[in-house]
């Protein structure tokens, strides 16, 4: 099918995307990637009157860490993520989940702020930045503001994002000095969408765990902190039953639903397996930082 007909804005500054968005409201639509974007177009799930492309816009594509943050541009290919150097030695759950992110093709043109502003429950990266305890930045003309991604992450394709704001940056707070993570996803065939992802990150301090960050993907309206399974390991020995008990509680909060890639009770068991697996090398990969 195709879409319905809109009118296209290339803006080639973040001042004049803002001013389109502000003028044209909820008609108009960014465009990123467009990798999920131009499919629902074409299914006309969404008829946005206008698109602004906002691919031209110098400065929103970089990768840096400074001063205890790491600032991810919301233009950042999946691609990019995979291949940082700072990502591959310094975030080991963001280094494990982009290359798992869809397949070669949709790699090279989605981004992260696409990723996370689409919302989609069995988006990978919105798990990720949940348990790194990550915030993003949202501009409009009125202002900036930062939101934690707890926040951000309301419903099903839904964020708190207004029609006149544009995700430009993502922040995730630098590790500490021990501090190990991954990101498991279990998936029909390479490219699919997780049947069930779990990102995980621990920091330890004195032999105990100091924080731990857990994001489930797939299982739930939207991608699911399982806080309870989060306290159940913060200030506790790193141990093979206290693992098991956090996996439980994580399991607890999801919410899957039986569909082809598997039935509910599948899900949350795998939640429960990959849990208790991703926390174990998480803690290994930190007792060896
Ligand atoms: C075949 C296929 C397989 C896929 N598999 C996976 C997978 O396994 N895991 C996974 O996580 N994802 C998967 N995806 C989705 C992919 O990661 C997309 O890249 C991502 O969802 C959207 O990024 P984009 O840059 O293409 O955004 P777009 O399609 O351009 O935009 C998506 C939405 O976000 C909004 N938006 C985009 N950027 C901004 C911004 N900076 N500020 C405000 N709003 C913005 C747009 O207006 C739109 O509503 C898959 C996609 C395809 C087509």
């Amino acid at each position: 099918m195709l879409p319905a007909s809109f009118e296209y804005h290339r803006a080639s500054s973040l001042e004049e995307a803002l001013d389109l968005l502000s003028t044209f409201g909820e008609g108009a639509k960014v465009l990123a990637g467009g990798q999920s974007l131009i499919p629902l177009m074409k299914l006309r799930f969404a008829s946005p009157e206008h698109l602004v492309d906002v691919n031209h816009i110098a400065g929103l594509d970089g990768i840096a860490e400074a001063d205890g943050v790491l600032r991810i541009g919301s233009l950042v290919r999946h691609n990019a993520l995979a291949a940082s150097d700072v990502i591959g030695a310094r975030y080991p759950t963001i280094a494990a989940a982009a290359p798992q992110v869809a397949d070669p093709i949709v790699r090279n043109l989605g981004t992260i702020g696409g990723s996370l502003a689409h919302a989609d429950p069995a988006g990978d990266l919105g798990s990720v930045m949940l348990a790194l305890g990550a915030s993003v930045v949202l501009r409009s003309t009125r202002g900036e503001r930062t939101l934690p991604m707890s926040e951000f992450l309301v419903d099903t394709f839904e964020t708190a994002i207004s029609a006149d704001e544009i995700l430009t940056e993502i922040r995730v707070p630098a590790p500490s000095a021990r501090a190990g993570g991954t990101y498991l996803k279990l998936e029909r065939k390479v490219g699919d969408f997780a049947t069930v992802g779990v990102a995980v990150y621990l920091v330890l301090s004195n032999g105990t765990i100091e924080r731990a960050g857990i994001g489930l993907t797939g299982v739930g309206l939207k991608n699911i902190e399982p806080e309870q399974a989060e306290a159940a390991l913060a200030g506790a020995e790193p141990t093979e039953e206290r693992f098991a008990e956090a996996a439980r509680l994580a399991a607890e909060a999801s919410h899957p639903a039986s569909d082809v890639r598997g039935s509910a009770e599948y899900k949350r068991h795998m939640v429960d397996i990959y849990v208790r697996r991703g926390l174990s090398t998480a803690f290994d990969s930190a007792r060896a930082a």
